[in-house]
């Protein structure tokens, strides 16, 4: 009876932990939970294994063990479901895994003597995680040495956590789903609304430039060379120059630009905007080139490009008024890096070229970095027309790429900008596609 008070207890404690974990339950609390039930049951080892959604591999996904003792953690991180058949039919039809000596499983478990060899586990005692009827992963403890009994008790036990367990996981996993999901949604949103409004009025902006440009050039035409008032209307040419200079970067962001796309590699890019760069940046500021030793082919504006790294690089600047180091790298990422947190979500399949740009200036706040990249967000008062980023962020949308913001305040900043990369075997296509769309076979008409 005292035994079942104090698993009552435990159980009792376990579900108030995995509900009262703010904001939700995460990989430290399930591995904290099982390091209960471990010093409970006096086993070196607990776990959780989680069965993939198509049942067609069990990931070893938290695991509890104590100081000291081997962990199991490295030896059944994943195991494909079919080779361990005669396990699964154990855990669908007994509600259970018992094994104190894997010398002593029958014949048709060859494959789990072998895995229980390899892994170096003594005894072992599992049960389902259930989804209705479907398993969907189990929860067990695991003694080091061979002949170590468990008791019905320690079963039931264990069934009683496997559900709470379950319940947790499945709840964790669904909330941080949803607010990945629901933070992408919100960004893309707003950045689309965004870019429909300034892009449309960015178009009908550009309208009513061109007969002030036109008209102004017609005037300064009809004017004498010593006319002084040539000078005015010099000054309103000008102020409309950067007027339209302005509604192009608008219209980069709302993606209503046209592209021009070669394959080049962005090393060749950045080296060749050196030069433009370091002036720029200006004396009190370091600049440290680290590109990769590989070659980078990208389909892609160069001059767009260019246009991000600037706008990244004067940014940079920017951030750090008293002096500092800003560095620009290359390298190649795969899509499927869990570690590729994107501004705008790529698709994680494919490989990316990314240019990183590092600065040591005065950083952000997560609350700043939710709105820098809006069309005329800035800090900078009227030093700022807060477009830079609106442009990188338009361009990278065009391109099919995203880009990635690491920010500390006063630790400075890292932005890093994907490409998709062009693999070295197309590189060569594109260039004889490129040549022949270059001479079209005409009859030497021009256009
Ligand atoms: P602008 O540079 O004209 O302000 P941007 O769109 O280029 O416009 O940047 C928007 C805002 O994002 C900046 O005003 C600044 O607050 C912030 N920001 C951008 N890059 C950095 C950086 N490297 N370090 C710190 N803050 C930055
Ligand atoms: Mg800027």
């Amino acid at each position: 009876l005292e035994h079942r008070v104090a698993m009552e207890n435990l159980t009792a404690s376990i579900s108030r932990t995995f509900l009262n974990s703010k904001p939700a339950v995460n990989d430290a609390t399930v591995n904290e939970a099982l390091s209960t039930v471990a010093s409970f049951l006096k086993v070196p080892t607990a776990f959780v294994s989680e069965y993939s959604s198509d049942a067609s591999t069990a990931r070893l996904t938290h695991s509890w063990t104590a100081a000291g003792e081997r962990s199991i953690a490295n030896s059944a991180a994943e195991l494909p479901i079919r080779t361990v058949a005669w396990w699964q039919l154990q855990l669908v039809h007994n509600n259970l895994i018992y094994i104190p000596d894997g010398s002593q499983l029958p014949p048709e478990a060859h494959q789990e003597r072998e895995f229980i060899r390899s892994a170096q586990v003594g005894s072992i005692l599992a049960v389902p995680m259930r989804e209705g009827e479907r398993v969907a992963g189990f929860i067990g403890i695991e003694a080091n040495a061979p002949g170590r009994t468990f008791l019905v008790e320690d079963a039931s036990l264990l069934r009683m956590l496997a559900s709470i367990f379950r319940t947790a996981l499945s709840h964790a996993r669904s909330e941080s789903d949803k607010a990945v999901l629901r933070e992408q949604l919100a960004q893309s949103q707003k950045m689309e609304a965004v870019g429909k409004l300034s892009g449309g009025i960015a178009h009908d902006f550009n309208n009513m430039l061109l007969p002030i440009i036109g008209y102004t050039d017609m005037l300064l035409e009809t004017l004498d060379d010593d006319d002084e008032r040539a000078n005015d209307l010099g000054e309103i040419r000008k102020a409309a120059g950067r007027a339209a200079s302005l509604t192009r970067q608008l219209l980069a962001f709302s993606r209503k630009q046209v592209l021009s796309k070669d394959v080049f590699n962005i090393n060749d890019c950045i080296t060749n905007m050196e030069a433009m760069l370091r002036p720029i940046i200006g004396e009190d500021i370091d600049f440290d080139m680290s590109l990769a030793s590989e070659s980078l082919s990208v389909l892609a504006d160069i001059g767009q490009i260019e246009q991000v790294v600037l706008n990244l690089v004067v940014n940079a600047r920017d951030a750090m008024p008293v002096g500092g180091r800003i560095k620009v790298e290359t390298g190649t990422r795969v899509g499927s890096d869990q570690a590729i947190r994107l501004i705008k979500d790529i698709e994680r399949r494919e490989n990316y070229v990314f240019v990183r740009v590092t600065d040591e200036g005065c950083g952000m706040d997560t609350e700043l970095v939710a709105h820098i990249f809006e069309p005329f967000f800035t800090t900078k008062g009227l030093d700022g027309t807060g477009l830079g980023l609106s442009v990188v962020y338009g361009i990278l949308e065009q391109h099919g790429g995203g880009v990635q913001v690491e920010s500390e305040p006063d630790q400075g900043t890292a932005f890093t900008v994907f490409l998709p990369a062009v693999a070295a075997r197309d590189v060569e296509a594109h260039e004889k596609a490129a040549r022949d769309t270059d001479s079209p076979g005409g009859n030497g008409e021009h256009i």
